[in-house]
């Protein structure tokens, strides 16, 4: 399992909601998390 950095949320690996970011794949529960995410991965990346 993997946690969404958004809301740190459990997601599993099949999501379809993901994005890579420096190398590291991050997992998302939904799409406005990924959304989220993208607009911000620096912050996000970082937990
Ligand atoms: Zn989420």
């Amino acid at each position: 399992m993997e946690y969404d950095p958004v809301c740190n949320m459990k997601v599993s690996k099949d999501s379809k909601f993901h994005s890579d970011f420096q190398g590291r794949t991050f997992y998302f529960c939904c799409e406005g998390c990924k959304s989220e995410f993208d607009s911000n991965p620096i912050k996000y990346s970082r937990k």
